[in-house]
């Protein structure tokens, strides 16, 4: 037999009720949840870190770009192949020519390790000219004796030690240092020449001995270049000074 709803009884149906008013009671207005999503997102504070997790972004990829750069080249120097040219079995012959060349030209205070010296920037790892200098070419050599003997002269004079710190530089070599475009270097006709004592006041001296014997002796015509720790002479066609 089949009781409808109506017959209930008071209390059976109250239950029913109280289910009902909870219902109404927790039931939103409607559209709040969207208006409230609205609010939140015009919210300004919210749409400025919204912004900066873009710029977080943008400043984490540069970052992780320059360490792969980094790591990528770091790798690609150790693969190549690093030595002083002078060392290169190769280069032997040349080596050996090299130092009857100075031999046959009476040059004495300076060796052939001296004055093929690739340069501090071919040695040093991170360095963009690393391992990247060659040996002057033997055509360059009797350009270079005008030089040599301005340095061989300047060391009598100075009656101490000497470094030579760069002469012959391949092209690929001086680019990669950022030295001059036209260097007198590549030429090898150019050496930059430090006291080995490294002070302050043997560079002004090696200095003036070579302005005193190109300008009041005319010793040589060149180029002269004072730095901090070395001076820089070359024998180009003119005078040029810095
Ligand atoms: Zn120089």
């Amino acid at each position: 037999m089949e009781i409808t709803p109506l017959y209930l009884p008071e209390d059976m149906r109250r239950p029913k009720e109280a289910e009902h008013k909870e219902q109404t009671r927790l039931r939103r207005p409607k559209g709040l949840l969207k208006r409230l999503l609205q609010g939140v997102s015009q919210d300004p504070p919210r749409r400025l870190s919204k912004r900066m997790l873009a710029l977080a972004l943008v400043a984490l990829l540069v970052l992780g770009g320059l360490a792969g750069y980094g790591a990528w080249r770091y790798l690609y120097q150790q693969d190549r192949q690093f030595f002083d040219p002078i060392d290169d079995p190769a280069n032997a012959a040349l080596v050996a020519e090299f130092q009857d060349f100075l031999k046959t030209n009476y040059i004495i205070y300076f060796d052939a390790r001296e004055l093929l010296t690739p340069g501090g920037s071919h040695r040093r790892v991170g360095s963009g000219g690393y391992g990247l200098n060659r040996l002057p070419p033997r055509h360059l050599w009797d350009g270079m004796l005008a030089s040599l003997f301005v340095i061989e002269e300047l060391r009598e004079r100075f009656g101490a030690e000497l470094n030579i710190i760069s002469g012959y530089r391949a092209p690929v070599y001086n680019t990669a240092i950022g030295g001059a475009r036209r260097s007198q270097h590549m030429r090898y006709t150019a050496f930059d020449v430090a006291p080995k004592s490294g002070k302050p006041e043997d560079v002004a001296k090696l200095h003036k001995i070579l302005l005193a014997m190109r300008d009041e002796e005319k010793l040589f015509v060149g180029g002269l270049g004072k730095y901090d720790s070395w001076v820089h002479i070359d024998t180009r066609e003119k005078n040029a000074n810095w």
